[in-house]
């Protein structure tokens, strides 16, 4: 790595700016200089999807994983793929791209000016299938669980991507024992900082992840993957206190620059200010965001020396004489 590259703060991604804790680290090399690599992983990663559910109080039946939420994005729409999917915008663009890679049908509904999802047009929709982002990259709101309900109550699918969930408290994934209809995604990309290994995960009923795992290949996992995310999810403890971190530090720096951006319940706040070239020239790098936020940010928040970096070259920017 360049001492360029490293010089900069990097607030773009929505990483989580901790690694994953030494003794994890330390555990897993061992386990992995142990694996047998000439075989193949578990057929259909049934020992970890088992270790999933019972977090939620539910079962290997109730959980598919992929490479990333991503992966698990284009399973879901596959099988979706004969309906129409709807999403609230401006949100997370690569469910656009999937569909329209798979030449799937998608709609796309502007949110209300606070970024709230348009619920009267949604619920206009029949034989579709909706996909919620809550906490919803970029914005940072949530989407309540009773506009998840009424949307529930439609009949149609609902896939929510809480890929940031950890950020902010409750979801909905208790609910899937109520709707089967409900298909809940989660990663270790984020709270969980697996980024670079590519786990994400979705939870549903039984009786739709069942048709959903028959669409799909064994070996999905690597046995690397398979056994990082096994291990860390013993770690849970250490994993919530980066979680806590990162919530105050998000709090603090909203409270900063409060006047020119959203409140969030994520990782990551959206910035009223078309700053992304400014801040890059300070040595910050940002989220440039496209239309109709292109003269907006996302930043990531990060660690503390680095969000005082963020706030004070945000600061300058608004008020250059002052500062
Ligand atoms: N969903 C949302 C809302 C995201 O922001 C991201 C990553 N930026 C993903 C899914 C994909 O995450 P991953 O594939 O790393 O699990």
């Amino acid at each position: 790595m360049s001492d360029t590259y490293k010089k900069i703060i990097r607030l773009d991604k929505n990483e989580i700016p901790f690694n994953v804790p030494e003794s994890f680290r330390i555990k897993l090399t061992e386990v992995v200089s142990g694996l047998e690599m000439n075989r193949y992983p578990e057929d259909y990663s049934e020992s970890l999807r088992e270790k999933i559910g019972k977090i939620y109080g539910l079962g290997a039946d109730n959980i598919i994983v992929g490479n990333g939420s991503d992966q698990v994005i284009t399973f879901l729409f596959d099988f979706l793929r004969n309906t129409e999917i709807v999403t609230s915008t401006p949100t997370f663009s690569m469910y656009k791209f999937f569909a329209e890679k798979k030449g799937i049908r998608f709609s796309e509904i502007p949110m209300t000016r606070m970024f709230e999802p348009d619920i009267d047009k949604l619920l206009k929709f029949s034989n579709s299938s909706y996909i919620v982002c809550s906490p919803n990259n970029p914005t940072g709101n949530t989407t309540d669980r009773d506009t998840v309900k009424s949307l529930l109550e439609t009949g149609n699918t609902v896939i929510v991507d809480e890929a940031y969930g950890e950020f902010a408290g409750n979801g909905c994934a208790d609910l899937v024992r109520d709707y089967d209809n409900l298909i809940v995604m989660r990663t270790f990309s984020k709270a969980f900082g697996l980024a670079g290994l590519r786990i994400g995960y979705a939870i549903s009923s039984s009786e739709t992840m069942e048709k959903i795992q028959k669409t799909l290949p064994p070996f999905i996992l690597s046995s690397i993957s398979h056994v990082a995310a096994t291990i860390l999810l013993d770690y849970r403890h250490e994993i919530m206190k980066n979680v806590e971190y990162i919530i105050r530090e998000r709090e603090r720096i909203y409270r900063e620059i409060s006047d020119f951006s959203f409140p969030s319940k994520a990782n990551f706040i959206l910035v009223n200010l078309d700053v992304f070239q400014f801040l890059k020239d300070n040595g910050i790098l940002v989220r440039k965001l496209g239309d109709p936020l292109s003269r907006m940010v996302r930043v990531t928040v990060g660690l503390e020396h680095e969000n005082d970096a963020l706030i004070n070259a945000l600061k300058m920017f608004r008020d250059p004489i002052r500062h």
